[in-house]
């Protein structure tokens, strides 16, 4: 079942999301060559902590750790550890936050230092897929709308949508229905809603689509190797067409 949110859900969702967005601007000050995506979790754990938020991550499903941070070809869940960045590497960090039982869910994917141009592509791909999506965040569009549009432009540019990995409601849980895939065909879902919050995240790979999951049972990874990036962002549905992007400041 989807939610539809009260005015008083969305204000506690404006405030989750703007605690992810500034973690995440935090992240993007702290990415250079060197730096552990251990010591990128820590710092993440504290801003949102100190914002008197929970890491929505860590636990979740027995995930042990505040953030995602997954590198070149991992896709999504990689686990913070004690693996360096270096120059050229692209990382996906994935980040959410509950703040007064509201969860904000959004991820970014940065370059470390100087990257390739393909990787640079594929970023910037992946990013415009998630507003080219967005275009159909509006009341009266049907959810695959949006499915749609991020598959076409991503198909367009010569990159591949991952399948087994979706969008999703977010709310008071960080997956609510429906879950929104990053590919079909138009015309089918629901219908959108004012007050519906929705978590649409592409993840966009070089090469094949296909992906698997490495033997920790996390970190999922491209099966041919190649680069994969991320982009999300909860929004909100509203009366005025324009969707509202809740996890930016
Ligand atoms: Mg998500």
């Amino acid at each position: 079942m989807i939610t539809i949110k009260s005015h008083k859900e969305i204000e506690l969702m404006r405030q989750a999301g703007r605690i992810v967005a500034g973690a995440h601007a935090l992240v993007g000050k702290l990415i250079r060559p060197g730096i552990t995506t251990l010591e990128l979790d820590r710092a993440v754990e504290k801003y949102i902590k100190d914002a008197d938020a929970i890491p929505t991550f860590k636990g979740y499903g027995g995930f042990p750790k505040s953030i995602c941070a997954s590198v070149n070809e991992e896709v999504v869940h990689g686990i913070p550890g004690k693996r360096k960045l270096l120059e050229g590497d692209i990382i996906s960090v994935d980040i959410g936050a509950t703040y007064q039982g509201y969860v904000g869910d959004a991820a970014v994917t940065h370059g470390v230092g100087a990257i390739s141009d393909e990787a640079q592509k594929l970023i910037d791909v992946t990013r415009e897929s998630f507003f080219k999506g967005i275009a159909y965040a509006r009341e009266g569009y049907r959810l695959s709308d949006i499915s749609n549009a991020v598959q076409t432009y991503v198909e367009e540019n010569g990159f591949s949508v991952v399948r087994d990995y979706v969008g999703h409601g977010v709310g008071k849980k960080m997956h609510e229905d429906p879950p929104i895939p990053n590919y079909g065909l138009e015309g089918h879902g629901p219908r959108l809603r004012q007050g519906m919050t929705l978590a649409i995240e592409p993840m966009v790979n070089v090469g094949t689509y296909e992906v698997v999951v490495l033997d920790n049972d996390w970190t999922v990874v491209t099966t041919d190797g190649k680069l994969s990036s991320h982009y999300e962002h909860t929004i909100l549905i509203t009366g005025n067409g324009e969707p509202e992007l809740l996890t930016v400041i």
